[in-house]
């Protein structure tokens, strides 16, 4: 289970301690009005979309969530592929971060700039390398200050046998890697309260909550859906991790 996290935990950087070139702003701040998430996906690693028998759009979890962080600013988040970039030179494989980076520089064509705050993900054919192996447990990882999020398609299509659950763990993956580059947990945004599991890097102790580590791994975060996502509002967050958000939102 430690190697698990090995990968995400040597990318981690609070975007408090941006080292990159990359500008990185406040997403909390008042003068941020705009959230953008750039989504990119790799042919053959589409992202689910559209309606989800009876429970609505599948992208209004993700929407719901962001929004209940972000609460008034604007958000632009696609929901439907038209809205999205296939990438066609992006090789079934093994990815480094230095290779997800390359391709999010290659690609990547929302900046911040002035009140808007922009968020870069991509859905990869293949597996997490973490530098030392590779990690086919890996649902999605984020290259810390850097804004980019990098989602393993492999991994969330063999979480689970039924189609609806893999596309709520696809969901509750990026919510939980959102959460990180927007400074969860401790990772950026200062702790309210003692709900910080730092043996196991920037998570939240809370298992109810879509910061708790194994919830980034297939197994649990199957568990972690079927207890937790039941319609495509829920927020995902927990009380602490929202208070920590809250508490830095005035
Ligand atoms: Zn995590
Ligand atoms: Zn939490």
């Amino acid at each position: 289970m430690g190697t698990r996290e090995t990968g995400v935990l040597l990318f981690s950087l609070a975007f408090a301690s941006c080292s990159s070139s990359t500008s990185t702003s406040n997403p909390y701040s008042p003068s941020t009005t705009k959230v953008i998430l750039e989504v990119d996906y790799a042919t053959g690693a589409a992202p689910y979309t559209g309606p989800v028998g009876g429970r609505g759009d599948l992208w209004s979890l993700f929407e719901s969530n962001a929004q209940r962080l972000f609460q008034g600013k604007q958000l632009e988040i696609p929901h439907d592929l038209d809205h999205m970039e296939e990438l066609t030179d992006v090789a079934a494989g093994d990815y480094t971060a230095d290779q997800i980076l390359q391709i999010a520089s290659k690609h990547r064509a929302t900046a911040s700039s002035g009140s808007s705050i922009a968020y870069y993900v991509v859905w990869l054919p293949g597996y997490f390398n973490d530098g030392t192996e590779v990690n086919k447990a890996v649902l999605g990882v984020n290259l810390g200050s850097s804004g980019v999020i990098a989602m393993f398609k492999p991994v969330i299509l063999s979480s689970s046998g039924t189609p609806l659950i893999q596309k709520y763990v696809e969901q509750s993956t990026l919510i939980h890697e959102f959460g990180h580059v927007v400074g969860l947990v401790n990772k950026g945004i200062p702790l309210t309260s003692a709900h910080h599991d730092a043996a196991n890097g920037a998570h939240c102790t809370n298992t109810d909550c879509v910061m708790y580590w194994l919830n980034e791994g297939a197994a649990d975060a199957v568990k972690f859906i079927e207890k937790r996502a039941t319609e495509s509002t829920t927020v995902l967050f927990a009380d602490d991790c929202l208070a920590d958000v809250d508490a830095v939102t005035k």
